[in-house]
């Protein structure tokens, strides 16, 4: 059996896109369950997305997400180049070569004769396709206009009848009319292919047995399936995904939730639990079971459960995961990760007080940034909300729980969690409150939150001073 070849292929515009890494990580797992090899290769025949830096960037994002590149621009193979802007020569022997066996021409049209093209199309209604003047152009006309150096690019030429069928491992078998065909550019007149002839020529020369992409590429399949057939090559096998859209289920955008994996990171969301909520997201394993190591997810993944419809970003969703991954992080690694977050002016606290502060939180956060809010009345006057406000005004008996427990911490002699929980219990006893009626007006009056982790402990760092200013 042929080694398995998957590959990732980007656009360098420095910025990685969830519904991208998604893919990354479907491409990598198809690999790694056959322990096959994934693929780097950089599409920058849009010379005007290109952004510095953004290799680089590509390599140490899929690094954090904990996938090694086996072949890439930054560690090249047999296979390379790996970034398309340096195999334009390729390009140009293969293009040339399609046109010696009369499956791609020549055109000259000028882009005056395109556009009238189009304006015809569109008076007529009718989807562009251009008209295929230029197949039909003599042997010395082409010879003239290449010698006097007029500009050209390299069309395909596509079947005028007939249909191309696309297989497709989630969406079967799909016939698509060749009459509907554009006799697309391949290669343009700066000499750069199109992503459409350049993917083509380098999933094959590439040894690339799996092509995971988005759906959108799906009905252009047929178009590569021609090309393949052409060259007399074998066609690999096609995974397209649906999209991953927005939280109101329309196309992700900044507006919907649209995040970017390193915006994720920044705010201190973990590299497996992102990879661990994406990969759920259009994917579903045999089993009822939602964590997954790096390891389970190669041996569980079957991209035959890839879904048909697309799915919806959810960011309480992905809170979860994360959440998840923070609780189960041993406590020192947690504090060491939580402190690149934490932004609290801690100058006259103790190392011991700020740690033990981060550790009651390490339950109670979803995301690193989160730490920040949910400490601040360590830190900082707070004012009351108004949902706090209507609490405490909701019960005569409050007064009395905040009076009596007043008295009772300014009784504490030695400054614990034990003689705090005392403290509370005897107010409980005293004045009869229990469960809410208690817990909440301490709560609110101490830290002005509803939530938070255990209360004595909570208290016992905000201070016994600090406390009875604020009761
Ligand atoms: N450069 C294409 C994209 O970013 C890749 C599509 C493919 O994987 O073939 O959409």
């Amino acid at each position: 059996m042929m080694k398995v070849r998957t590959r990732f292929a980007p656009s360098p515009t420095g910025f990685m896109h969830i519904g991208n890494l998604r893919t990354a990580i479907f491409e990598y797992l198809l690999a790694k369950k056959y322990d096959g090899d994934f693929i780097l290769r950089i599409e920058d025949t849009d010379q005007e997305r290109k952004v510095e830096g953004a290799i680089d960037f590509i390599y140490d994002t899929l690094n954090l997400c904990g996938f090694k590149i086996d072949e890439g621009p930054n560690n090249e193979k047999e296979y390379g180049p790996y970034i398309q802007s340096e195999r334009k020569d390729i390009y140009k022997k293969y293009a040339l070569e399609l046109v010696e066996k009369g499956k791609a021409y020549y055109c000259f049209c000028s882009e005056e004769e395109l556009e009238e093209m189009r304006t015809r199309a569109n008076e007529r209604k009718k989807p562009f396709l251009y008209d295929g003047r230029c197949s039909r152009l003599s042997k010395e006309k082409i010879e003239e206009n290449l010698k006097n150096g007029v500009p050209y690019v390299i069309r395909q030429k596509m079947p005028k009848e007939g249909i191309t069928i696309v297989e497709d491992v989630i969406y079967g078998k799909i016939k698509i009319e060749n009459s509907i065909l554009d006799d697309q550019i391949l290669l343009k007149s700066d000499g750069f292919p199109t992503y459409n002839f350049a993917n083509v020529i380098d999933d094959h020369l590439m040894d690339i047995t799996h092509v995971i992409r988005g759906k959108e590429y799906l009905d252009q399949t047929a178009k590569y399936n021609l090309l393949y057939e052409a060259f007399g090559w074998e066609k690999p096998k096609y995974i397209h995904v649906a999209m991953v859209l927005g939280e109101d289920g329309t196309k992700l955008s900044k507006r919907n939730g649209d995040a970017s994996f390193m915006d994720l990171y920044h705010q201190g969301y973990l590299p497996e639990a992102i990879v661990n909520y994406l990969v759920l997201l259009g994917w579903s394993p045999k089993e009822n079971k939602e964590i997954f190591s790096m390891d389970e997810l190669i041996q569980n993944f079957d991209e035959t459960r890839i879904s048909k419809s697309s799915s919806s970003y959810d960011v309480k969703k992905l809170n979860w995961f994360n959440a998840h991954y923070i609780k189960e992080m041993a406590n020192q690694k947690y504090l060491e990760w939580i402190k690149q977050y934490f932004k609290q002016d801690t100058l006259n606290k103790t190392e011991e007080w700020v740690n033990k502060l981060l550790l009651i939180y390490k339950d109670h956060i979803s995301y690193g940034m989160e730490i920040n809010e949910v400490t601040e009345s360590f830190f900082k006057e707070y004012s009351l909300s108004e949902e706090c406000q209507e609490f405490l005004n909701s019960d005569n008996m409050i007064n009395d729980v905040l009076a009596c427990f007043k008295e009772e911490i300014a009784s504490i002699k030695d400054w614990n969690e034990e003689n705090i929980n005392t403290a509370i219990s005897n107010t409980k006893e005293k004045t009869g409150a229990k469960g809410k009626l208690l817990f909440m007006p301490i709560r609110i009056k101490t830290s002005g939150l509803m939530h938070g982790p255990e209360l004595a402990d909570t208290l016992y760092l905000i201070g016994q001073e600090e406390i009875l200013k604020r009761l």
